[in-house]
């Protein structure tokens, strides 16, 4: 019985195996010689044909068995394989997508770091006070961003009235100087380190912006030169040039120009408006707050560097009958008068101021005695020879000039300016039309 169940459970798995040899060929040779070999031997052990039929049909349902689980599990297989395939197909593309998610992560990353530079720049340009800290600042911010050889600035000169491309100041910062161990307080100490000057091309440029009164000039090629105007109430005040910058559309070097452009304008405004609130409305010189405000800070250098200084008070004489006969208008006239002829006959050092009604203070910073009585004298014969035009009246004026000079005695602006009050009384006394020194 063991004999007959081994037999049979041993036929089961060679039939059963063969089905999963290689092709189906080569499993079709092998299961002919298995089965004429079961043949030969059957014949050899003339086994009994009851026997014989058994195990042929026992064959037929174990091979058509086998076969059917083959293509099962082939089917399978494919199947699973196509799965692999399409997972894997799947795996790739979203690890691409992933790639592409990351890189673009990157690149927001680091126009967003652009941006808030940009704007930490231009913070510190709005908290800046003095144009060429903000010019620097500038320079600094472009630097980072874009590649040029060199950034100008043209401004009239200072202390000029002249409007125009002659008489100009030019400050450069090249590329170059904000790598390594740049150090903004470098320029900032020191700039006559940043006066440059505008080649043949840059001057034409400019000289074509300021004639047309455009806003920009560019010029990509051969120099990549792109010029702006800085304008305040349509009139230009300054130029700025991007030399060797070829990323003129660039939005970001866009945003950061007019940032800088504003910053200008808004420091203009600053200055006028400061310029404004120290200076007389009528006469054009000084208000009182402000003369005096100068003449404590030129005591104070006095007492330090044993400086000199002298002051003079001027008043106009009979001023009131100027009121009086040809009326206020007038009255306002012989003042300009008065004051543009006191600042036409001292140095461009020296400060004029109104300091009251129809009188006017002197401040001249590093005079003695002598020099400023001289000066007075050479103020007071200027008013007095010049007849001048006021509303079709030809008239001719005069002043009482009173000098006070800084000593030990006299070592405090008040002390100095109740001096000079004093000899302006005395010089009224006398007569008018004349200076007293005290
Ligand atoms: P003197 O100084 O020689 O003694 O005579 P005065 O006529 O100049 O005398 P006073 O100082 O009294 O006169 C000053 C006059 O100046 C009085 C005032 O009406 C006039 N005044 C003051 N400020 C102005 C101004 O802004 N415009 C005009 N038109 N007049 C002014
Ligand atoms: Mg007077
Ligand atoms: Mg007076």
């Amino acid at each position: 019985m063991w004999k007959f169940l081994i037999l049979n459970i041993l036929w089961f798995s060679i039939l059963f195996l063969v089905h999963f040899v290689g092709s189906p060929l080569s499993r079709r040779f092998i299961l002919f010689i298995i089965f004429a070999a079961a043949g030969v031997l059957a014949f050899q052990n003339s086994v009994d044909p009851l026997g014989w039929a058994y195990y042929a049909v026992y064959s037929l349902v174990v091979m058509r068995t086998a076969s059917r689980f083959r293509q099962w599990a082939s089917a399978r297989s494919d199947f699973l394989d196509g799965e692999i395939r399409f997972l894997s197909g799947e795996g790739a593309k979203q690890k691409a997508g992933l790639v592409e998610r990351e890189n673009r992560t990157a690149s927001v990353g680091r126009k967003a770091d652009e941006i808030f530079q940009i704007y930490e720049k231009a913070r510190a340009m709005s908290q800046s006070r003095d144009r060429i800290e903000t010019f620097v600042i500038f320079g600094e911010a472009l630097a980072q961003h874009t590649r040029f050889d060199s950034l100008k600035l043209v401004m009239p000169a200072a202390d000029r009235k002249t409007q125009g491309p002659d008489d100009q100041e030019v400050y450069e910062l090249k590329a170059s100087a904000f790598v390594g161990l740049y150090d903004r307080t470098i320029f900032l100490r020191d700039r006559t380190k940043i006066k440059g000057r505008l080649t043949p091309v840059e001057e034409k440029a400019v000289r074509d912006l300021w004639m047309k009164k455009a806003d920009v000039y560019s010029e990509e090629e051969p120099q990549g030169l792109t010029v702006f105007a800085v304008m305040l109430d349509k009139k230009i005040f300054a130029a700025l040039l991007l030399c060797g910058c070829r990323a003129a559309g660039d939005p970001l070097l866009t945003i950061l120009t007019h940032s800088f452009i504003s910053e200008m304008q808004r420091l203009k405004l600053y200055e006028r408006v400061q310029q404004l609130a120290i200076t007389d409305g009528l006469t054009g010189v000084y208000v009182r707050r402000h003369l005096m405000e100068r003449l404590q800070g030129e005591v104070d250098r006095c007492k330090r560097f044993g400086l000199k200084l002298s002051f003079l008070m001027i008043d106009v004489d009979f001023f009131k009958r100027f009121n009086d006969d040809y009326g206020h208008l007038v009255g306002d006239v012989v003042l300009k008068h008065v004051a543009a002829t006191i600042k036409a006959s001292t140095r461009e050092v020296d400060l004029v101021g109104r300091y009251g009604g129809e009188e006017f203070g002197v401040l001249l910073v590093e005079t003695d005695q002598s020099h400023a009585a001289a000066a007075a004298e050479r103020i007071r014969s200027a008013i007095a020879e010049r007849a001048f035009t006021a509303y079709d009246e030809i008239l001719k004026v005069t002043i009482s000039v009173g000098c006070a000079t800084y000593s030990p005695l006299r070592n405090e602006a008040p002390l100095i300016v109740e001096a000079a009050d004093a000899a302006l009384y005395e010089a009224k006394h006398r007569g008018r039309n004349q200076v007293c020194v005290i």
